[in-house]
């Protein structure tokens, strides 16, 4: 059975609820909104004589709580003044405050660099907003790789 031993990619699709703002966006999405949002996971490794890459109910228990923090939340650019006011108050619980702008391309890094920091062997993350769209980080894409350590702790 070694002929199947080798690397290969292993998904884990995550899905949340989430609001966020554009104060950049030209458009509608600078109004105050929510997605249906999902992100596919990708790892890369070799598989094991067991025919397994990735242990993914391992992988998901760590992933969990990065996702049960972004569900049914509300994702804003940390100086969005909209949101400023409500800072240190009970009502902020689900307000993420994030030094980015909350965009899908911007969340697939942020995610990418979370996820790898839990020591996975994460080869990129698809994140989708909509059924029609989505963004995507791999491993390949360094042109961001300095904000590795900003992005990894932002949540
Ligand atoms: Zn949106």
């Amino acid at each position: 059975m070694s002929l199947l031993v080798g690397e290969m990619k292993v998904c884990k699709k995550f899905e949340w609820e989430m609001g966020h703002r554009l104060l950049n966006h030209p458009g509608k999405c600078s109004r105050p909104h929510g997605h249906s949002y999902s992100a596919e996971v990708v790892f890369l490794a070799s598989t094991s004589e067991n025919g397994f890459a990735v242990e993914l109910g391992a992988a998901t228990v760590k992933l969990a709580p990065i996702f049960e923090q972004l569900d049914h939340a509300f994702m804003v650019r940390e100086d969005d003044e909209l949101f400023s006011y409500r800072q240190g108050k009970p009502e902020s619980r689900g307000i993420l405050r994030v030094p980015f702008e909350p965009t899908t391309e911007n969340l697939a890094k942020m995610l990418f660099f979370k996820i790898t920091s839990l020591e996975l062997p994460v080869e990129s993350v698809r994140v989708w907003e909509t059924r029609k769209i989505w963004a995507e980080f791999t491993k390949s894409d360094s042109s961001f790789a300095e904000q590795r350590g900003e992005l990894a702790t932002c949540l």
